[in-house]
């Protein structure tokens, strides 16, 4: 579903990712993990084409996504930090995606419901708390039922129990079929829902597979110890 090959990035002087190789099969989770600044979401843009690479070629579906952004219907993206405008009603804020997309159905209604949203529609946004807003991007992301969803830290700031719907949402996703890249720093959370792991040290991938593999090479059967020893092979 998705190849990357020797793909590099610069900001500046500031090299984010270096030499990257990936290769994800269609169909369940991939966790990206890694320190701040390992170049997590810089990886997530260069996939949707919000940040080009100096060099590199990325594959979606077989095709490279250079100058043809057709892929990207077949794309639900969560940013980090969802930026609404504060005037706008929550209402008003998903007609308005909804009229902009012109996809022949969403699932807004089901996500409301999931995450409660529905006392809010007619708040403005600058009025929701942090965690209402980011269950406001939640639904903005996943309403258009696209076959590849990329989420860039889901679980920020969400409280326990919208956290729970949103792990059972994402493995009936995962079950129908789609395809799933989600980063986070949460341990318990990529344990408990990633069939795949890429880390990212310093914009180099020093780990890719699966679980079991992690720990078998780390020779750690604690997932968080396992983890744990991918950071120390920065220093080996
Ligand atoms: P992560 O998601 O793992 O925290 P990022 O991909 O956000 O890492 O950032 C990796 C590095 O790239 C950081 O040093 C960050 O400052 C830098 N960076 C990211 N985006 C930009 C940008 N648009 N302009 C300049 N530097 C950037």
């Amino acid at each position: 579903m998705i190849e990357i090959n020797g793909l590099h990035k610069k900001f500046g002087k500031n090299q984010v990712l270096r030499d990257l190789e990936l290769s994800l099969k269609a169909g369940g989770i991939t966790a990206v993990l890694g320190p701040n600044g390992s170049g997590k979401t810089t990886l997530i843009k260069t996939i949707l084409g919000m940040v080009i690479p100096n060099s590199g070629e990325i594959k979606v579906n077989e095709k490279p996504i250079k100058k043809d952004f057709a892929y990207r219907k077949q794309i639900d993206y969560l940013p980090q930090l969802a930026n609404f405008p504060n005037n706008l009603r929550l209402k008003e804020l998903l007609r308005m995606i909804k009229d902009l997309r012109a996809e022949s159905h969403y699932r807004d209604e089901q996500l409301m419901d999931l995450f409660e949203l529905r006392p809010y529609l007619n708040m403005k946004l600058g009025q929701l708390s942090g965690g209402t807003r980011q269950k406001v991007n939640l639904t903005l992301a996943l309403m258009s039922d696209s076959p590849l969803i990329i989420l860039d830290e889901p679980t920020s700031g969400l409280d326990p129990v919208s956290l729970i719907h949103l792990k059972q949402f994402l493995l009936e996703e995962k079950k129908v079929g789609k395809t799933i890249i989600l980063s986070s720093h949460i341990t318990s959370f990529v344990e408990e829902m990633a069939d795949q792991i890429v880390f990212l040290l310093d914009g180099k991938i020093y780990f890719q597979g699966s679980k079991a593999e992690l720990k078998s090479q780390s020779e750690k059967s604690n997932f968080e110890q396992a983890i744990a020893w991918v950071l120390k092979q920065q220093h080996v």
